[in-house]
């Protein structure tokens, strides 16, 4: 079992060594994968060839048996070749097998899993965090909603709460999980995989009234929404990497 580099310190040095030990096995792989294709064009020109010259044995063959037969000859007939198919055909499906995707051994796999699922169950958003977004949030998305009225206070009836911020830290776990996207549709896509069945808003897997009476913020400014949480990510991101450096 490989260590577990506890310091962050370590693992970033370990992170590193693993970047250039990948590069070089990526190239060796590379080259391994590239002699087989070689090798496989070889035997498959070969066994043309040697399919070539069989086909022209039997010719010969029938030829000899035709004029045996016509002038009443004895003769003694050419060996044939045995061109090996069924070796040829078991060293065929090792090859297949030897070339199909390799995954990670199964005690990573299973070291993944319990991360992902130790990083579920944390919180996306510590309570200051939380604060701080929901700051923005409502100086970013607020003034856009037609909810929102002039002396900074909102109207909006459908909700106990406003929908940003009852889903927050899903939306910030959706948009941690995708990394950024060029495409709105995208974003969309996972909210309504992520977020709407767990709200009580919908009446159905595809009908929504307060999506389609413009009630749901988190539907109509969702393109502010997630600018607004993509900007706050990656600026606690920095502020982790810039924490980081001066621990290590
Ligand atoms: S519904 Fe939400 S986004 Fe709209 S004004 Fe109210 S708090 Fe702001
Ligand atoms: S679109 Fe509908 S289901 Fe989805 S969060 Fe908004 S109100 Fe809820």
């Amino acid at each position: 079992m490989s260590p577990e580099y506890d310091s962050s310190a370590q693992a970033k040095e370990r992170l590193s060594q693993i970047t250039s030990e990948a590069a070089r096995l990526l190239k060796k792989t590379k080259t391994s994968y590239g002699e087989v294709e070689e090798l496989i064009h070889q035997v498959v020109k070969s066994a043309k060839s040697a399919r070539k010259q069989s086909a022209k044995l039997q010719n010969l063959k029938a030829e000899a048996m035709y004029l045996s037969l016509r002038h009443d000859i004895s003769f003694k007939e050419p060996e044939l070749p045995n061109s090996g198919l069924e070796s040829v055909t078991a060293l065929w499906s090792v090859l297949e097998s030897t070339l199909q995707p390799v995954r990670p051994s199964v005690d990573w796999l299973e070291k993944i899993r319990k991360m992902e699922e130790r990083r579920h169950q944390s919180p996306a958003l510590t309570p200051e965090e939380r604060v701080e977004l929901e700051l923005r949030l409502k100086e970013n998305v607020c003034p856009l909603c037609v909810s929102y009225t002039l002396d900074g206070t909102c109207t909006n009836q459908s909700f106990e709460t406003c929908p940003i911020t009852t889903f927050l830290d899903q939306a910030v776990e959706m948009i941690e999980d995708m990394g950024h996207r060029p495409w709105m549709e995208d974003y969309f896509e996972r909210m309504y995989r992520d977020i709407c069945p767990g709200c009580k808003g919908r009446v159905d897997k595809d009908y929504c009234p307060p999506r389609e009476q413009g009630d749901c913020s988190l539907f109509t400014y969702l393109p502010s929404v997630v600018k607004t949480i993509e900007t706050f990510l990656k600026e606690r991101a920095e502020k982790k990497a810039i924490a980081e450096e001066s621990e290590g």
